[in-house]
């Protein structure tokens, strides 16, 4: 019932508000190899996307280029229409320095195939740290905030643990946490699920849609759960070749995909 509610109050927001990430003409090779070519895409506030395509479709460098971790070989990615990768001069946009890329970042939050915890801290202090050293937050606010984040993950119990003495989706939970504290706008998951057992992806999915139902974060999933995508997402972007194929609403990319190429996947994915 509340996701059908934030759908609709996320229906509504496209309709009238201006998109927070929109890429201009993005391309992306790594050497001869063009991983994304000229991609145009936007993501509405609050927004949910889910990302599908087969493997190498360049999913994973599209979100990448997003979070900084790549830099786009040409085009324009904007945050709240301030360029990420460029410096608006004098009317011009140069590239941008590490601290406007710090800053930038600040707004997107990122959760990862492989966790990526700080093994030598505890959970409670791999959801502290950042806040402390990033945000300036005071220790003990931070700690407040990470253990509510802890407690909506179900993680309220494993405070002192070490990431070495939890389940795979226990850490994914943490590092979701981890992502939340820093009360990102836009967070970014990339195939949160695939380096976790069958029996743990549950946990985690349903923490993801728990955050999502809430409305206010934009998301952006790259994903091979076809039925979460389908639960979770207010629209659906399929990419081949380093290119979207095709983008709408589940009900339409699933129920009637139109191109070949997304309907030879979907068979292939069932
Ligand atoms: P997907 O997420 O759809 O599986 P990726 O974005 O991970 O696709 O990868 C797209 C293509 O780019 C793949 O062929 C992959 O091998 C290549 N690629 C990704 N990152 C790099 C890199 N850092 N250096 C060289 N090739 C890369």
């Amino acid at each position: 019932m509340l996701t059908t509610m934030s759908k609709e109050i996320t229906e509504k927001r496209i309709q009238t508000e201006k998109p927070f990430v929109v890429y201009k003409k993005v391309s992306k090779s790594f050497g001869d190899l063009k991983v994304l070519r000229e991609i145009d895409f936007s993501v509405y506030p609050g927004e949910k996307v889910a990302i599908i395509g087969p493997s190498g479709s360049g999913k994973t460098t599209l979100i990448r280029l997003l979070m900084t971790l790549e830099e786009p070989t040409s085009g324009v990615i904007e945050i709240d229409g301030v360029p990420l990768w460029h410096k608006e001069v004098k009317g011009k946009l140069i590239k941008a320095d590490e601290k406007h890329l710090h800053k930038m970042r600040g707004q997107i939050g990122m959760v990862f195939q492989q966790f990526n915890l700080f093994p030598h801290m505890t959970v409670l202090r791999n959801c502290t740290e950042a806040q402390v050293k990033v945000l300036g937050v005071n220790r003990k606010d931070a700690e407040d905030r990470a253990k509510e984040m802890l407690e909506k993950v179900g993680l309220g119990t494993k405070l002192d643990n070490y990431p070495s003495q939890l389940s795979g989706g226990q850490q994914q939970r943490v590092a979701i946490a981890r992502a939340l504290v820093m009360r990102p706008k836009v967070m970014l998951f990339d195939e949160p699920t695939s380096a976790l057992d069958p029996e743990l992806v549950g946990e985690v999915l349903d923490v993801i849609r728990e955050i999502a139902a809430e409305g206010d974060m934009a998301m952006i999933l790259v994903t091979h759960e076809m039925e979460f995508a389908k639960d979770v997402a207010d629209r659906i972007v399929f990419t081949d070749g380093g290119k979207i194929i095709e983008e709408g609403s589940p009900k339409e990319v699933f129920e009637n995909p139109k191109s070949e190429r997304l309907q030879s996947f979907l068979r292939r994915m069932r």
